[in-house]
Parts: structure tokens; C-alpha cells; sequence
């Protein structure tokens, strides 16, 4: 597995839910060795279903904000 944010690789971690957010106190994750990108099993499923909202929204916004603009 590879981040998202640099392609560094990740590595399987056992987070622990500090801050309480998730039911579950101690959650599977992966952890990027480069720049320290956590990812827990939560994310990972948003990401998979909004992966292809999500890249298509990047290269499109600097359009949508001209278009606006103009
Ligand atoms: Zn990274």
C-alpha cells in the first residue's frame, strides 16, 4: 500500500482513538513512513467511494473558479 499524498509506503498500525471520534477505540490503520499520513479503515471506505468524485473535482475546480469568475 502507498500513501496518497507522496506514493511513500504505509505500514499496517493500530491506531488508538484519542480524541473518541470513532465507537471503537482502537482501529486498524495504515500509517505512511514519509510523511506520517494516517489512514484508518473509516477513511479508506470514504475514500474508495468518493475516489472518483474526488479526482475529477481536483482538475476541475480551477475551471469552475474561472468560469466563476468570468
Ligand atoms: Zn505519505
Amino acid at each position: 500500500m502507498t500513501c496518497e499524498r507522496c506514493d511513500g509506503l504505509m505500514v499496517s498500525e493500530r491506531i488508538y482513538d484519542l480524541q473518541g471520534l470513532s465507537s471503537n477505540p482502537c482501529i486498524e490503520g495504515y500509517r505512511c513512513l514519509l510523511c506520517g499520513d494516517v489512514v484508518d479503515a473509516t477513511i479508506l471506505e470514504h475514500r474508495r467511494r468518493s475516489t472518483g468524485a474526488i479526482k475529477p473535482l481536483r482538475s476541475v475546480t480551477p475551471r469552475t473558479s474561472r468560469l466563476v469568475a468570468a
